[in-house]
């Protein structure tokens, strides 16, 4: 059991998405013999667009929002990411979020490269009927850009199924012809997959069953902490639960609760399918948030939103495995206490993968004109997280280096040597 201990962050946590992404990098540079050049065009991106969306509120006025689009890298396959819809999103997150994308599809060997998006505007500030004409709008004012060869969105924070149904409808309307493969994460009934909307908590609960494994302990004795226990969170701990660990925290926004033998997962509704209710639970002890994190338990898997585990409490978290749900949930500073403390992080590009893998299921089943069945996704997800996860262990045993080096290791020598084979044009 790691203990916490007095190591000092040696670094400020103020670091942009961008930021992170560049210094991350730099890391997997050090380790690879990539050209420079590779390297310096890796480091911006292919395009960034900014658009204006202009919405009719149901009060007949006018409000309009700033919208981005950023295409990190395109040497695999096309662009694919999230659209988010949060106050927060600026220009450099998305820029930052889409290299990201470019190395999570490059570890999963997924034939697509980084995109990431998003308006900024809270949708909980709007009525069902405007955020439907913002994103008909938004996908309008994208056309050009996107397309299912060509860049590929999907859900992200504050986007869903019904989003997805809006924007490919959109893109549909103008194109004269139903194109599902412009964006993934739709409703099954217009070409969604099967078991997309639990993929990415799926795959978190199989890369941390993967990891318990490796480090010998046994599932049915492992405790588990769950920050954020939305659709990520509640489905890595639902699978878990169901393998025998014991989920004995679980939090959403409002509040957690704890118990020492382990929570009912199922009796606990996640924050989408009942919000409150995890703060409401009555069947367990109330915890503050912030104490979940340092729960003295074997797993601990931040699943809510970025930048959790950070300078100031990276010293009190006492898990030995921490398994990323969230994007970029630890900060490089408390990434660094956490290597020299000999805590395992086992990153995001990795254990949430099951989102865009899924998404790329779903993107073949549209441009096949094809349904796959619940049992079939499962499956070739299972396949595919086992696949990467082989290929960042071989790199951690070899390099004797962290999971997420050794990710991004992997990520970016499969980017580097396509960007190597195909060379530059003119
Ligand atoms: N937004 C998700 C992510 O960060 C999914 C992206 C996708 O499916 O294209 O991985």
């Amino acid at each position: 059991m790691a203990t916490a201990t007095d190591t000092k962050p040696d670094d400020t946590d103020e670091e942009t998405a961008l930021e992170t992404a560049r210094r991350q990098l730099a890391r997997a540079a050090a380790h690879l013999d990539v050209d420079d050049g590779v390297i310096e065009r890796l480091e911006h991106p292919d395009r960034v667009q900014r658009v204006s969306v202009p919405l009719e509120r149901d009060d007949g006025s006018w409000e309009v929002y700033t919208g981005y689009r950023a295409q990190h890298d395109s040497v695999r396959g096309p662009f694919k990411g999230g659209l988010r819809f949060h106050p927060e999103v600026s220009e450099d997150e998305c820029i930052g979020l889409s290299m990201w994308m470019t190395w999570k599809c490059a570890v999963m060997d997924l034939p697509f490269g980084g995109g990431k998006g998003g308006i900024v505007v809270d949708p909980k500030d709007l009525s069902e009927d405007e955020v439907e004409r913002l994103t008909r709008r938004f996908a309008e004012e994208l056309r050009d850009s996107i397309g299912p060869n060509h860049d590929i969105p999907a859900p992200d924070m504050g986007t869903g199924p019904q989003e997805m149904a809006w924007f490919m409808d959109a893109y549909s309307m103008q194109e004269g012809e139903t194109t599902p493969g412009v964006v993934t994460g739709k409703p099954p009934v217009v070409g969604g997959s099967y078991g997309r909307e639990k993929a990415p908590g799926r795959s978190v609960g199989i890369v941390a069953k993967e990891a318990i494994e490796y480090y010998d302990y046994d599932i049915e004795d492992v405790t588990v902490a769950v920050q954020g226990f939305g659709s990520v969170g509640a489905n890595a701990a639902r699978y878990l639960d169901d393998r025998g660990a014991d989920v004995v925290a679980v939090s959403d926004v409002d509040g957690a609760i704890y118990d020492p033998d382990g929570l009912d997962t199922r009796d606990v509704q996640d924050h989408d399918e009942r919000p409150g209710m995890v703060s409401g639970y009555e069947h367990a002890d109330s915890l503050d948030n912030a104490d979940l994190l340092e729960l003295d338990v074997d797993v601990l898997i931040p699943a809510a939103v970025g930048n959790v585990i950070t300078a100031d409490n990276v010293n009190d978290v006492k898990a030995d495995i921490v398994v990323e749900g969230a994007n970029g949930p630890t900060t490089s500073a408390a990434d660094r206490v956490l290597e020299e403390r000999g805590v395992e992080v086992i990153p995001d590009i990795l254990a949430n993968a099951g989102g865009v893998t899924v998404s790329y299921f779903e993107w073949l089943q549209d441009i096949n004109r094809r349904k796959w069945s619940l049992e079939r996704v499962n499956e070739e997800l299972e396949t595919e997280m086992l696949k990467a996860w082989d290929a960042v262990r071989e790199e951690v045993e070899a390099r004797d280096c962290t999971w997420r080096d050794a990710a991004y290791v992997v990520a970016l020598s499969r980017v580097a040597d396509a960007h190597e084979a195909r060379g530059l044009w003119p």
